[in-house]
């Protein structure tokens, strides 16, 4: 199985949401092997859920809060995503970490949360450049894994998504080999920690069409989560048929 997740960020308003996904969802059929998960702004999930009802194409949200539901302005919760149709949601996308100050014992319990629904988190994880210039990168990994997954249920399904914080929205993409060596220590990691060898692991981070083929045959890259290139339907459809 093959996953393409866009992260929309702050993009789009709902008329330009449904306007991309009508477009889009006439243009691609995912095949039985791939699954494609759109990630808007929160205002804009429900016309992602009424223009995506009855296709194959999949959503969520790019953030959820640590409860259902009470006092917490400006949150997102896991369950209106659910009752809105959603499947998936990122848990400590790395602007999440960085501009809102979230931390890796937050991240465990919105993990858990959000499987507790029956959706599935995309946990976010990756080092920044100070992290990989001082041969930290696999530490990071290894803290990141154990710490986001430290409530994690391993019979039900989640996504890594391996992001280089250095290589996000810059046009930096991290080599084949720094991207071998990080998905292969996300994979040994996880085996180590007894959860599924078949949880897929997405790489993402300055993601394009002219990379996607080669960065999808480097041993397990199972799909990516893109950012900027996920903005127009022809580069998005060009990386989901990489
Ligand atoms: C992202 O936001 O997760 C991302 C990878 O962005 P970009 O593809 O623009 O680097």
């Amino acid at each position: 199985m093959k996953i393409f997740a866009a992260n929309w960020k702050l993009h789009k308003n709902p008329a330009e949401t449904r306007a991309f996904l009508t477009e889009f969802k006439e243009k691609v059929k995912p095949k039985s092997n791939e699954r494609i998960v759109f990630f808007p702004s929160s205002p804009c999930l429900e016309a992602a859920a009424q223009t995506l009802t009855g296709s194959n194409i999949h959503w969520g949200s790019q953030n959820s809060a640590t409860e259902l539901k009470g006092a917490f302005t400006g949150e997102t919760s896991a369950q209106v995503v659910k009752d809105l149709g959603g499947q998936y949601v990122l848990v400590g996308h790395s602007e999440r970490r960085t501009l809102f100050g979230e931390k890796d014992e937050t991240l465990a319990k919105k993990f858990q949360l959000v499987q507790s629904l029956g959706l599935i988190p995309m946990l976010c994880i990756g080092e920044t450049l100070n992290e990989r210039d001082a041969n930290k990168t696999l530490k990071v990994i290894e803290s990141q894994l154990k710490q986001g997954l430290a409530l994690a249920e391993p019979s039900k399904p989640f996504v890594i998504a391996y992001e280089p914080v250095w290589a996000i929205g810059t046009g930096r993409v991290a080599t084949p080999e720094q991207v071998k060596e990080a998905h292969e220590a996300v994979f040994e990691n996880l085996r180590a920690m007894e959860f599924s060898s078949a949880t897929p692991i997405l790489y993402g981070g300055s993601v394009k069409p002219d990379n996607a083929k080669d960065l999808l045959k480097i041993p397990h890259v199972d799909g990516f989560l893109v950012g900027g290139a996920s903005l127009e339907v022809p580069t998005f459809k060009q990386i989901c048929e990489a």
